[in-house]
């Protein structure tokens, strides 16, 4: 099912010539910016005679900058033209701004209608929208494209866990919409309660990492088929990048953003199974323009051709280059740790990891909750599954860690974006 086939499935060689259009477009709105405008011109750029390969004489665009044009320093129309404003989570520092002319809504509800329809969403679902709705781009960003193609749609944002379940039974709830963290939550409170979730089909997760390991757990304590559904504030919000039904890699939306991975360390491009940060340029976005943007996120361009008729694909999102985690020498993505721990049994699917220095050398502990069916009311005799945990980490990992067992129920859960790690590190040398 498609919601616009001819963009969706756009060959090759059109799709060049419509994202070189779009990007003079998108150069030319930029020039609006001063930040741009300054920018454009000391590399000679402009948007009348642009070609592809004047692409790689742009500089990136990061976060930090956003962070100084803040509040509307990258604004590209008058604020009159502006009809809504999000901000994003803040996970790595200050949020910054992000703007909406009515024409960039309407883009943004039609790219999320591609996504609910891609996998087989329409007017006979009844939506929840379990995400935050504010200035967080998560929830109001579904909603419209959850309304434009039919659905019923929900307003459930988040909190609240138990009513969320009987909203699920007694509204009759096939499709649900989440952070993994919030989904793996509200599993644990329907399984207290009893309820069986039956009208429930479809899972979609997103707005931060998670493993398969973590979708298997969803789809079998939900009763649900579970999609990936990747996007950033800077990017509209949610939308830009999904899973289609083979769930082998996230679609995007090429005529909507031009994308790169490149090797953090140097700039430099990498091709399809090379894995990198992704840098997008926007190219429909009118109140704000990017040229560039690198978004801290590691993936994947994969080799293109999928069943389903649509564009080229990424790998699921490993994380963030600022999540990786340096210990000892060793890189690892709490989203490894989380994958890990979901694969056996005697553990639950809550953790926290402590990252210490100790006499100069990095220590990471994680503590971890026990599984329900291991935990017998006391914490003995469980120096066993102690060194089972630690061992599987070492081998899988190469890391060394401290490995604490807690009771189930102890560690805190999240209702939006999980903050599991905790870095001890600093001002401590
Ligand atoms: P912030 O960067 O402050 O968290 P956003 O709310 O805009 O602001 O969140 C976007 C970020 O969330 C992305 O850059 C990415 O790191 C993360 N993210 C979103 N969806 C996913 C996903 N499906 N998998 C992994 N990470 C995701
Ligand atoms: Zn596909």
């Amino acid at each position: 099912m498609y919601w616009n086939r001819t963009m969706e499935t756009l060959p090759p060689d059109e799709l060049e010539v419509l994202q070189k259009k779009r990007l003079k477009w998108t150069i030319k709105q930029a020039e609006n910016v001063p930040f741009y405008q300054k920018r454009l011109s000391e590399a000679g750029i402009s948007a009348d005679n642009f070609t592809l390969e004047d692409m790689a004489r742009i500089p990136f665009t990061t976060k930090k900058e956003l962070r100084e044009g803040y509040p509307f320093g990258f604004f590209a129309v008058p604020m009159r033209k502006v009809v809504r404003i999000h901000t994003t989570s803040g996970t790595t520092g200050k949020p910054t701004v992000v703007g909406y002319t009515q024409k960039d809504i309407e883009n943004w509800a039609e790219l999320i209608a591609r996504d609910l329809t891609m996998i087989g969403l329409g007017e006979d679902d009844v939506f929840q929208n379990a995400l935050g709705y504010g200035l967080f781009t998560g929830g109001l960003g579904f909603h419209y494209g959850a309304e434009l193609i039919g659905m019923t749609v929900l307003p459930s944002a988040t909190g609240n866990t138990r009513r969320q379940i009987e909203m699920i039974e007694d509204f009759g709830v096939t499709a649900i919409n989440s952070t993994p963290s919030y989904a793996m939550h509200l599993a644990e409170v329907a399984e207290d309660m009893g309820a069986g979730l039956e009208t429930l089909r479809v899972g979609i997760f997103g707005a931060e990492p998670w493993s398969d390991n973590m979708r298997r757990e969803l789809e079998s304590r939900l009763g649900i088929t579970a999609y990936d559904s990747y996007g950033m504030s800077e990017m509209y919000g949610p939308g830009a990048s999904f899973e289609c039904r083979e769930r082998s890699g996230l679609h995007f939306w090429h005529d909507a953003y031009y994308l790169e991975i490149i090797d953090p360390e140097t700039g430099e491009g990498l091709g399809p199974g090379e894995r990198g940060e992704l840098v997008v340029t926007p190219l429909i976005k009118e109140a704000m323009p990017l040229l560039r943007f690198r978004t801290g996120d590691i993936t994947m361009l994969l080799e293109d051709g999928c069943p389903c008729g649509r564009g080229q694909k990424i790998s699921r999102i490993l994380g963030r280059s600022d999540d990786m985690l340096v210990i000892r020498g060793v890189n690892v993505f709490p989203s490894q740790i989380e994958h890990v721990l979901l694969a056996l049994p005697e553990v639950g699917e809550q953790f926290m990891v402590y990252i210490d220095r100790v006499k100069h050398l990095d220590e990471m502990t994680i503590d971890v909750e026990l599984h329900r069916e291991y935990f017998s009311g006391e914490l003995k005799d469980l120096a066993k599954v102690q060194k089972k945990v630690s061992d599987i980490l070492r081998e899988t990992l190469g890391l060394r860690t401290r490995v604490n067992l807690v009771e189930p129920g102890t560690l805190p859960r999240f209702e939006g974006k999980a903050k599991r790690v905790v870095d001890r590190r600093t001002g401590v040398w």
